[in-house]
């Protein structure tokens, strides 16, 4: 088949890459100059499935709101408008108990496939993108503690290998951490990674063209799709039609099909990234960390440190939260303080993560014949990508899925 990727983010090259080894003709369109340059540039890089968790989750509302006026908030809510509003409330239906586990049970089917397809496809064409071994989750106090033990019950009962540790025992797994700030236990996932999710999509990119003959066009934005017989996108040099189009936008997806009358609830939930390079190995971490009250994860990537987190809904999408940004140094200085240098090439990233309030990522075929999504990965797209692209390279192909794709498939609004 002829087919439009729109969107050159880890899910757009994923599913490029899935679609041309299934001997398809691709063509990616992407607005942006290069490939990542979205949600995909600079996320924390954590490839945790046991941990991938939904966002709507039982306890979620009152934690929002508990850290509401707090300095270092997790999640902030500003400047709510009518979509903001309609999106919190499919979201707080979904943190029921039941929806929660059922999300749940579908995500981790996805995160572990996922995995299993990037460690395959890592080994084949050897590919090097910066991956580290190993997740620590920090728990610095007792509410910490027991807010985690059902969590880590569940990941036992899947099959996970992870342990709680004593801080005795994470410094030995983690030497250059910070003993001044109270630490109280910690949760060690020894097979989970942390690996750069830009590296890994730029070189699965040069893979796709240079091996796989598809066309990546680049600084090529597509309007809002309007034309169905035939399936045609609209570029700036004119219209092109397709057998197929998959959308993979990210947080565009929405404003891309609203003129179809699809009717998707997303909204981008906007979180931070600092990059800096390490000042002294022997201080920065060696793989991944959470520090599960702040939310905020710190990454080895190279020879730099990656701290991620904070979760904002509404407000300025060009601004940049300062507190949020401060909460990313603190937890930082209170871990590693002596890992980064803070005055060389230090990178500030603001990314929206494509979210939806109560659903897992849309992965199929819309009621429009030859219309396809990939989409709303969320805060996990990186740990979803590589699975997510092969089920719908699978459906696409007319081929059986290798796991269930209950969860995943569109629903007509
Ligand atoms: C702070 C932060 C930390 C995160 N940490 C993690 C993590 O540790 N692990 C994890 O798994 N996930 C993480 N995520 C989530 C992950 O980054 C996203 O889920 C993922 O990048 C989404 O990928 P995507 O390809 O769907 O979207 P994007 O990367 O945004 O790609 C969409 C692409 O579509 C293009 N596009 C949009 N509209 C058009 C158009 N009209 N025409 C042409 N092109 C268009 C955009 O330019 C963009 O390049 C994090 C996100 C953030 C913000």
């Amino acid at each position: 088949m002829k087919i439009a990727v729109i969107g050159a983010g880890i899910v757009g090259v994923t599913t490029a890459f899935e679609l041309a080894q299934k001997g398809h003709s691709v063509s990616v369109y992407e607005e942006h100059s290069f490939c990542a340059e979205g949600a995909s540039f600079a996320n924390a890089g954590v490839l945790a499935p046991g941990y991938v968790t939904p966002w709507a989750a039982p306890g979620m509302p009152a934690k929002v709101l508990r850290y509401l006026f707090s300095k270092h908030a997790p999640v902030r809510v500003k400047g709510l408008g009518s979509a903001e509003l309609k999106w919190i409330w499919h979201w707080l239906r979904a943190c029921r108990k039941e929806t929660y586990l059922g999300q749940k049970h579908h995500l981790h089917r996805l995160a572990f496939y996922s995995r299993k397809i990037l460690h395959d496809i890592t080994i084949r064409h050897r590919l090097d993108y910066e991956k580290t071994q190993g997740y620590m989750v920090l728990l610095r106090g007792d509410q910490e503690v027991n807010l985690m033990a059902p969590t880590l019950e569940m990941l036992k009962e899947t099959g996970n290998s992870a342990k709680q540790l004593s801080a005795q025992e994470a410094y030995a797994i983690e030497p250059a951490l910070n003993t001044d700030t109270k630490l109280k236990a910690a949760i060690y996932l020894p097979d989970d990674e942390v690996a750069n999710c830009r590296q890994f999509a730029i070189l699965l990119k040069d893979f796709c063209e240079q091996r796989l003959g598809v066309e990546f066009k680049f600084g090529q934005k597509i309007a809002p799709l309007q034309s169905t017989h035939p399936l045609e996108i609209r570029t700036s040099s004119g219209q092109v039609s397709y057998e197929s189009v998959v959308i993979c936008t990210g947080i565009s997806s929405a404003q891309l099909l609203a003129p179809l009358g699809i009717k998707i609830p997303m909204l981008p939930v906007y979180g931070y990234s600092i990059s800096a390079a390490i000042k002294e190995p022997m201080d920065a971490p060696h793989s991944g960390l959470m520090d599960e009250r702040y939310k905020v994860s710190i990454s080895r990537l190279g020879q730099r440190v990656r701290i991620a987190g904070g979760a904002q809904i509404g407000g300025d999408p060009k601004g940049q939260d300062q507190k949020a940004i401060s909460t990313l140094y603190k937890v930082l200085n209170d871990w590693f303080p002596s890992a980064a240098r803070h005055n060389d090439n230090l990178q500030v990233w603001k990314g929206a993560r494509p979210m939806f309030a109560n659903r897992p990522p849309m992965i199929g075929e819309t009621h429009i014949p030859g219309l396809w999504l990939n989409t709303g990965h969320g805060s996990s797209g990186w740990a979803l990508s590589n699975g997510s692209a092969r089920i719908i390279a699978d459906l696409m192909s007319g081929l059986t899925t290798e796991i269930n794709t209950q969860g995943f498939t569109f629903k007509k609004p």
